[in-house]
């Protein structure tokens, strides 16, 4: 029970990997609000949580919304009377948006997977102040820091500035006893892809370029690394990428 007794919102916790980062910390203890977009589907996991004897709440959240997340962080301390751990998760990729090239496409990317970021940061970290500190791991990924070869800026830009704001805001928030550390995954396992159960194929060719295992990560794995940054009081402003060694032509 390595967080027993902590609270932690996880946004984008219906599916992937924040469903499964959701599972593990309440497994490990933790009361855990799950907080998505897809309120019914944060529900489901939620009780499904619950009846594993967890502790888990569901809330419904657009991530872009300043007055969503105060609702959200005012729902988690009247709830459970407190905030130790926020995972800014919730993402999308560039190819959800239409044309991703277009403005609109590039204002949803970088709202859901940027201004988010800051948002849930900010006001957390105010809320977590008033209870001596806490820690929050900023879900980016490796196009952070390459140009992907996937080709959608909008989504490079998104993840490449929660990168560098993880740093300021480590800095911002360090003195009142918040710790944050990003976190950038290369080709995991999970719905955003899209991808049917037996699309194997097609993962084989997406996880073409990890060095090894060579295969796409898994949720759950990832979800251990995302708790191990929780719970190790030293690791702070930390830039940690979790990918297999994967090899693009970085540019
Ligand atoms: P996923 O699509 O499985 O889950 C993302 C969740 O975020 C969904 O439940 C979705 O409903 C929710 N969400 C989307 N927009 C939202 C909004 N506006 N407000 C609230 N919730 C919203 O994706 P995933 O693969 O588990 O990705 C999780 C994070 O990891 C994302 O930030 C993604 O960009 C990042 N990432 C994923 C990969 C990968 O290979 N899967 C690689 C690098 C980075």
């Amino acid at each position: 029970m390595r967080l027993d007794g902590k609270v932690a919102i996880v946004t984008g916790g219906a599916h992937g990997m924040g469903e499964a980062e959701a599972r593990l910390f309440a497994k490990e203890g933790a009361k855990v609000v799950v907080a998505d977009i897809l309120g019914d589907r944060a529900e489901a996991v939620a009780a499904s949580i619950r009846a594993s004897n967890g502790a888990a709440i569901a809330a419904a959240i657009d991530v872009t919304s300043e007055p969503a997340w105060v609702a959200l962080i005012a729902k988690t301390v009247e709830t459970y009377g407190r905030l130790d751990i926020l995972v800014n998760n919730a993402g999308i990729s560039g190819s959800s948006v239409g044309d991703p090239d277009g403005l609109d496409g590039w204002e949803r990317v970088i709202a859901v997977n940027q201004t988010s970021v800051f948002l849930g940061t900010k006001l957390a970290a105010e809320q977590m102040a008033k209870t001596g500190g806490g820690s929050i791991v900023n879900i980016s990924s490796i196009m952070g820091f390459i140009g992907g070869p996937s080709g959608h800026p909008a989504y490079s830009a998104s993840k490449g500035a929660v990168r560098i704001y993880t740093k300021a805001a480590a800095v911002r928030y360090g003195p009142q006893g918040v710790r944050v550390n990003s976190v950038h995954p290369g080709i995991i396992d999970t719905p955003i892809y899209g991808l049917s159960e037996n699309a194997e194929e097609f993962k084989a060719r997406l996880a073409a370029p990890v060095v090894f295992p060579k295969r796409m990560g898994r949720a759950d794995e990832f979800a251990h690394l995302v708790r191990s940054l929780i719970e190790n009081d030293y690791m702070n402003a930390e830039v940690i990428r979790f990918d297999g060694g994967i090899r693009f032509q970085p540019k």
